[in-house]
This record gives structure tokens, sequence and C-alpha cells, in this order.
């Protein structure tokens, strides 16, 4: 095992949000210590804060979970937002953990990184291979910064610091918020609504057929811990679950599990964003990893979490696109 986690101390940057809240509950049931930092600690964009705090606190591994994130509209509108936060805060933390000595750190990008018309399923050599989907290339050329800058330290500095890009998450701590949020979430949301108002229909964003691929965020939190433990190379991971479904399946697995039997109308006037964007997960099969939850069962828990009112709207603090 390249890095054992005993004893070890591991930050977990942004463990407010979804990703980085999942991954500190996976890590509790690991022998380390888990060091969290809320904003009011540490403002992740602002250098000098970084790396005091890095000084301050000894850190063997950093999780870099932070990051601004949020669905195909939100990217839109907010692109500075999407592209600068991102690129400053992960700055920050790779320089700061090389100067601070950290040993480790595990960088997570999203799958949004690789070309719109990539060869399916995505291998992790299709990076830079093409052109980029227009309505998130901000937030997708500042995760392709993260990996850069972990291969460069690497190179220049012999770090051991390493990259997983995520699928599209869900689960527990999503963003519910029907404007900037991701599909799963504004799906749920809106069969729960449009079931306690007994309406006719409910209404989904573009033709449906764009197909996308899912992981429960837990899953993923497993994935990363695995990949923390063993895995060190140059090359990113991709974290997915291997399958993929229509939106407009999606949509009727959703309402299906949360009881609403209406009609499902379509509203043209919205993007669909990349037509399909599967990723291999030949490479992280290969090392021995594979996810537990299917798809049905992760949103039976995701509308569980929902109705406990676990929901919050994601600032800075979330991760995982
Ligand atoms: P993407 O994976 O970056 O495209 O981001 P999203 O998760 O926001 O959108 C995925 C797909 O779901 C796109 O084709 C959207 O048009 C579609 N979609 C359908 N209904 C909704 C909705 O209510 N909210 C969001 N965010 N996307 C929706």
């Amino acid at each position: 095992m390249p890095f054992g986690l005993t004893g070890k101390r591991v930050w977990v940057a942004g463990h407010r949000g979804m990703v980085g809240s999942a991954v500190a509950r996976r890590l509790a049931t690991e022998p380390c210590e888990i060091v969290t930092a809320g904003r009011e600690t540490v403002d992740l964009k602002r250098q000098i804060e970084v790396e005091e705090f890095l000084a301050d606190t000894k850190i063997d591994a950093i999780v870099i979970a932070a990051a601004k994130v949020g669905g195909i509209l939100a990217n839109d509108k907010y692109p500075a937002d999407f592209i600068y936060d991102n690129l400053i805060v992960e700055a920050n933390i790779i320089e700061g953990a090389h100067i601070a000595n950290v040993d480790r750190v595990l960088f997570l990008g999203s799958s949004c990184i690789y070309p719109k018309f990539a060869e399916q399923p995505i291998r992790e050599n299709s990076l830079l291979t093409g052109q980029l989907e227009p309505t998130n290339e901000w937030y997708a050329i500042a995760k392709i910064a993260g990996i850069k800058l972990c291969q460069a330290y690497r190179k220049q500095h012999g770090r051991d610091y390493i990259s997983a890009m995520p699928t599209n998450l869900y689960g527990p701590g999503d963003n519910f918020d029907l404007n900037s949020s991701h599909v799963m979430p504004a799906l749920i949301r809106k069969a729960h609504e449009a079931k306690l108002r007994g309406d006719k229909e409910i209404v989904v964003w573009g033709t449906g057929t764009p197909r996308r691929e899912f992981l429960h965020v837990d899953d993923c939190a497993d994935a990363l811990v695995f990949l923390l433990q063993h895995y060190s190379g140059y090359e990113h991971v991709n974290v997915g679950s291997g399958q993929d479904v229509t939106i407009l399946e999606l949509t009727r697995l959703v309402c299906d599990v949360i009881g609403f039997d209406g009609k499902i109308v379509h509203d043209l006037s919205k993007p669909d964003g990349t037509p399909r964007k599967l990723m291999s997960a030949d490479k992280l099969r290969g090392m021995g990893w594979k996810p537990k939850i299917v798809l049905k069962e992760g949103i039976h828990k995701t509308y569980a979490a929902f109705l406990a009112g676990q929901s919050v709207i994601r600032t800075l603090e979330g991760a995982g696109k």
C-alpha cells in the first residue's frame, strides 16, 4: 500500500459540501485523524491564509473536495465564479501543500474535463484531445488546470499528488435549488412537489435524450479513500459507475421512486448540454474497486435525505460536478 492511513492527519478541504462530507464520513471508519477547517478559519481563496493554516497544522494528506460547483444553468450564468474560484482554491492548496511538505494530495475534478465528442466510454487518455462542451468549459478548464498542477508538482518536485475524476454525483447533502442544481436533485424536488400539489405533469429541461452516468456520493467517497491509500501515478483516475441512462429514463425512475405518475413534458428552451459522458471505469476496476449502490437504491436514499431536510444551498464548499 503506497499510503497507509494509520495515525495520519488528513485534511478534507470542503468538508461541508456533498463530496467532502461523504469523504469525512468514510474516513471516520479509518484509523486516521480528520482535520476540517470552515471558512471562518481559513478562506481558501486567500493564499496567505492557506499557507499559514498548513504551516500551523501538521497535515499528512489532503483531499481537495472544495470547489465552486453547479448545474448547467449556473455554469452558464456565472462563468467568472466557476473559473476563478476553482483555479485559485486548487492553486492555493496544491502550492501550500508543497511548501508545507504534505506527503499526499488527492485533487477532485469532474467528467466534464473531457472533450464534448470524446469516444465513449471515455478513457483517461481522452483528456485534451478535442473541444470542450461550451456550457461548462469555465469549470472544465479550471479542473484540467488542477490535474496539471498535480502532474507539474510531481514532475518538478517529486510530489505524490494525484487526481480523481468523479462522474455526476448525487446523494445526501446535494443542492436542491432548482436554478443552480444538477439534474438528479432537481428531478427529485420537482417530482416531490408535483406529487404534493397533485400536478398532472412535471417539466424536464431539454429533449431528455442526453445520457448521463450517476454515482452515489458514498460510493465516490469509498473510491477516493481507496485511491488515497492505493494509487500513486501521474495520470488522473476516473471514478464512475460504468453505466449511463437517458435523462428521460432517469426522470421515469425518479418519478417511480417518489410515486408521481403524471406526464413528463419537455422545456426545449433549456439546453441539453453534452450528448453523452459515460466514463470508462476500467482503470479503477482494474485496481480492484467497484461501486455498491445501484441507481434505484441510491435515489431512494437521496429522497429520504431530502425529506429529512438535509438539502443545502451550496456555495464554495461543495464539490463534484
Ligand atoms: P450537465 O451534466 O453538466 O449537463 O449538468 P446537469 O446535471 O445540470 O444537466 C444534465 C442534463 O439534465 C441536461 O441535459 C439538462 O438539460 C437535463 N435536465 C433536465 N431537467 C433538468 C433540471 O430540472 N435541472 C437540471 N440542472 N438539468 C436538467
